[in-house]
């Protein structure tokens, strides 16, 4: 079997036009893969262009240049981030502290564990913690015993309590019929 000239160009010719198209889809890919990554990683258009410009004129090389320099976060990433050091700020600068020792004290605390200075009051009604000045609780709405209410109506006010009616006028009312 003897290779015939023409065949064998055209096999080499076949073989570098494949290799072509190869490498020609291939820079396009990494060209266009750049664009979005450089995309999801900076703002400025500067550093767009300057990432895409890397890797279409270098090719593969330009690659590497580029994984090696391109910004570590994305956006995305970089907000998150901006985010959670927000919060655990925000968490540090809202405990509280307490008012006899300014130590640092949880929120669901009724008393302080070092200096025992009273914090939180506990509804009588339900049970749920609240500030100490409040009067009526904000979760069933019962008052404090021993509180005034406030902003009690004439009728309310009047109005007798059942429980508390004396036997004295039980008696008196017994009398009258
Ligand atoms: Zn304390
Ligand atoms: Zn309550």
């Amino acid at each position: 079997m003897s290779l015939d000239p023409t065949s064998l160009n055209n096999f080499l010719l076949f073989g570098v036009a494949w290799g072509g198209a190869f490498l020609a889809a291939l820079w396009l890919s990494l060209v266009l893969w750049a664009y979005r990554d450089i995309r999801s990683r900076a703002r400025d258009p500067l550093s767009r262009i300057l990432a895409v410009l890397v890797v279409a004129v270098l090719f593969l090389p330009g690659i590497v240049i580029y994984l090696i320099l391109r910004p570590a976060r994305t956006l995305e990433e970089e907000y998150q981030r901006t985010l959670e050091e927000e919060a655990l700020l925000q968490s540090i600068e809202e405990s509280s502290l307490c008012p006899g020792c300014s130590r640092r004290i949880k929120d669901n605390w009724l008393i302080c564990p070092h200096c025992q200075t009273k914090l939180k009051k506990s509804c009588h009604n339900c049970g749920k913690l609240m500030d100490l000045p409040w009067n009526l609780c904000p979760y069933c709405a019962t008052p404090v015993p021993g509180m005034r209410r406030e902003n009690l109506t004439l009728d309310e006010a009047l109005r007798p309590i059942p429980a508390e009616e004396t036997e004295e006028e039980v008696e008196e009312e017994l009398q009258t019929e």
